[in-house]
């Protein structure tokens, strides 16, 4: 984010869309930088995308300007397959300052994920239990358009386990 000052303008041209559709999203809103733009655009399009450093080859999340492992600054947008293992996760049952936006929807599972391609992304778990879910378990990375302009990821375990 280069200004906060930029961050609540696209908060509000977001609302303003949204009132336009009839359509309330009440919880915070990513903000789009230089380095972040591919990837929120890649989740309109139903992408999880992940860069790879063309110098070590490893696979780096979350969005940076340079490898986290040999410090090349030539890096490529690659697709993630989506797919992975539950590393851990949280069950909250409260929130900071009782956030109507998340507190409305206590209690939820927020989990860490280690893709298949070698990175650990965290994210909220969509269960109808929230008991159900376990360490090791597969999932995948599902979309959620929240804006006309603003897509958001998830986790839905997978039904093969
Ligand atoms: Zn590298």
């Amino acid at each position: 984010m280069s200004d906060p000052g930029d961050y609540y303008l696209e908060m509000s041209e977001a609302r303003r869309q949204m009132r336009e559709l009839g359509q309330e999203y009440d919880k915070p809103i990513p903000s789009k930088t230089t380095i972040t733009s591919p990837f929120w655009d890649g989740l309109n399009r139903s992408q999880f995308l992940l860069q790879k450093c063309v110098s070590c080859g490893r696979h780096i999340w979350y969005p940076r300007a340079w490898c986290i492992y040999c410090g090349n600054r030539d890096l490529v947008w690659t697709p993630s397959k989506g797919t992975g293992k539950i590393y851990s996760f949280v069950i909250i049952r409260q929130v900071v300052e009782n956030l109507p936006s998340w507190s409305k929807d206590i209690p939820f599972v927020v989990a860490e994920l280690d893709l298949d391609e070698g990175v650990r992304v965290y994210g909220k778990v969509n269960l109808d239990v929230i008991e159900d879910i376990h360490i090791g378990d597969p999932a995948e990375i599902v979309f959620n358009k929240v804006t006309p302009d603003i897509t958001l990821f998830s986790f839905n375990l997978s039904k093969t386990r």
